[in-house]
């Protein structure tokens, strides 16, 4: 899809379909809409007049101008009121129009910068989040049909031309619609990977896509197999893995600008390509959404894909471990204790928590980089789903500045994440009699004690652990998020990167 800045007026847009929008209550419309509807008539204000169209977000009107020398449809979108709209609205504003317009078959428009003018929004933000609006709209997760669905318009945008008043602005516009391409592309990458069925994203499929994806993107690339894991002593990694017949791999991604010394940025991603929970087996119900147990995995390695694109200038790594948790006769049982990168032993108590295992040896791995901050995404706990359900991930830290940091980013970005305490007394719930500690602490704030877990392998690091079990897929259908893998992640840890100084 190709989305590009263009100086012009509506009025002068002729093709399939120029869209125009109206924040809510505005019975006065802009200088630029006015101009248009001067043309057609004054249908617009009409509509507007007769309380038939009140401009309320993800209200919308198809008008027909038949006029020469005019756009065969304007499509007049609400925005909901103007003291409301953000970036969010933006994106689910421009994913609207893009649904709107796939379902009318049409593959070029132009678009004006949705409440630009309104002042709350810079114009490079609008621009940005219109773009990946349009862009995570157009996401199809129906990877293996081999019958499309007869509701189905099966036309994909192509073509869409952002409308800008003035040249000054046009630069701006550009950039933000440039890193909206690039974020939101990798977001549906993400989502990609996750939708895939485990059988066809073992860890060496993801590890494979990882490889691919670092060629292309000119990133660092380094790949370890059980073996090399042996000899590191990721014997945690190595104790999950040894129920599956798929071997294990430990991928490792590198963003190293030239002329960026000192500590790098490091982001982690639990990357279990099935979890059945092992001999500690899960409940049948809704097991085969356990393909997605590899979000953050995904969410990683798409981050670093668009890290590359937008040169960000920051010396990043990307961490991954990958393998798959099955029952077997050569699966870890619970009562066995593994001993981690760290030399420090965990018992297991539960092979259903193996997430925080794999992590453990990742998150000890990363120390050799001596990072200046640690950001690990796991599909980690029910739990979290229980404390924050499908809104926020949950945010663990053992660093004010780091946590702070992660927050502005949620903000800016639109994924929400919500902190959630890491006292010393929760440490209690993890203690083993016979290890450094047990995998799991009982029911009670269990995500909180699976962050514990993790907290004892990065040191004094500053460090933040998302649990996003909640937001890694939609049970929903909309706009922006078509039902499936959200790619929840991409867009908050790239702008934690950009906006990092
Ligand atoms: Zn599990
Ligand atoms: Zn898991």
């Amino acid at each position: 899809m190709l989305i590009e800045g263009k100086l012009g007026e509506i009025r002068q847009q002729t093709g399939e379909l120029v869209v125009v929008s109206l924040f809510e209550g505005d019975n006065k419309i802009g200088e630029r809409t006015a101009a248009l509807d001067a043309v057609i008539g004054g249908r617009i204000q009409a509509l507007i007049g007769w309380g038939d169209f009140k401009g309320r977000l993800g209200e919308s009107a198809l008008l027909y101008p038949g006029v020469a020398g005019l756009a065969d449809r304007v499509l007049l979108v609400g925005l909901g009121k103007s003291d409301e709209f953000d970036a969010a609205r933006e994106r689910q504003v421009a994913a609207t129009v893009a649904r709107k317009a796939q379902s009318l078959g049409i593959t070029t428009f132009a678009t004006v910068l949705h409440g630009a003018s309104a002042g709350q929004l810079s114009h490079g933000l609008a621009a940005q989040a219109l773009a990946e609006g349009t862009i995570l709209a157009g996401y199809r997760g129906d990877l293996h049909r081999t019958v499309k669905d007869d509701e189905d318009p099966g036309k994909a945008v192509e073509r869409v031309s952002v409308l800008v008043e003035n040249e000054a602005q046009l630069p701006e516009v550009e950039s933000g619609i440039r890193a909206g391409q690039v974020i939101a592309s990798a977001a549906n990458w993400a989502r990609d990977l996750v939708n895939q069925p485990a059988n066809c994203m073992t860890p060496r499929a993801l590890a494979d896509e990882a490889h691919r994806m670092a060629v292309e993107a000119g990133l660092g690339f380094e790949l370890l197999g059980p073996e090399e894991m042996r000899k590191l002593g990721m014997g945690a990694l190595l104790g999950v893995a040894q129920g599956s017949a798929e071997e294990p791999r430990f991928i490792v991604l590198e963003h190293k600008p030239q002329g960026q010394t000192g500590q790098p940025v490091v982001f982690v991603g639990k990357g279990i390509t099935f979890d059945s929970g092992g001999i500690s087996l899960k409940n049948q119900d809704g097991m085969e959404k356990m393909k997605g147990d590899m979000a953050g995995a995904a969410a990683v390695l798409a981050a670093m894909q668009a890290t590359a694109a937008l040169a960000i200038p920051m010396w990043v790594i990307g961490l991954i471990p990958a393998t798959e948790n099955l029952p077997s006769g050569t699966a870890y049982r619970p009562g066995d204790v593994l001993t981690s990168i760290t030399g420090k032993t965990i018992e297991v108590i539960s092979t259903d928590a193996e997430g925080r295992l794999i992590l453990a040896d990742a998150l000890g791995y990363s120390q050799r980089y001596n990072p200046k901050a640690v950001v690990d995404l796991a599909t980690l706990t029910g739990a979290c789903v229980v404390a924050l359900g499908n809104i926020a991930a949950g945010l663990f830290a053992n660093d004010d500045g780091l946590a702070t940091r992660v927050e502005t980013a949620s903000r800016a970005s639109g994924e929400k994440v919500w902190r959630m305490p890491l006292w010393r007394e929760y440490a209690e719930q993890i203690k083993s009699d016979v290890a450094d500690m047990k995998n799991t602490g009982g029911r009670p704030a269990g995500a909180i004690t699976g962050a514990m877990l993790l907290s004892k392998f990065v040191g004094t690091t500053p460090w933040v652990h998302l649990d996003i079990a909640g937001v890694s897929a939609s049970e929903k259908d909309t706009p922006v998020q078509p039902r499936g893998a959200t790619g929840y992640g991409v867009r908050l840890l790239v702008q934690l990167l950009r906006d990092w100084h």
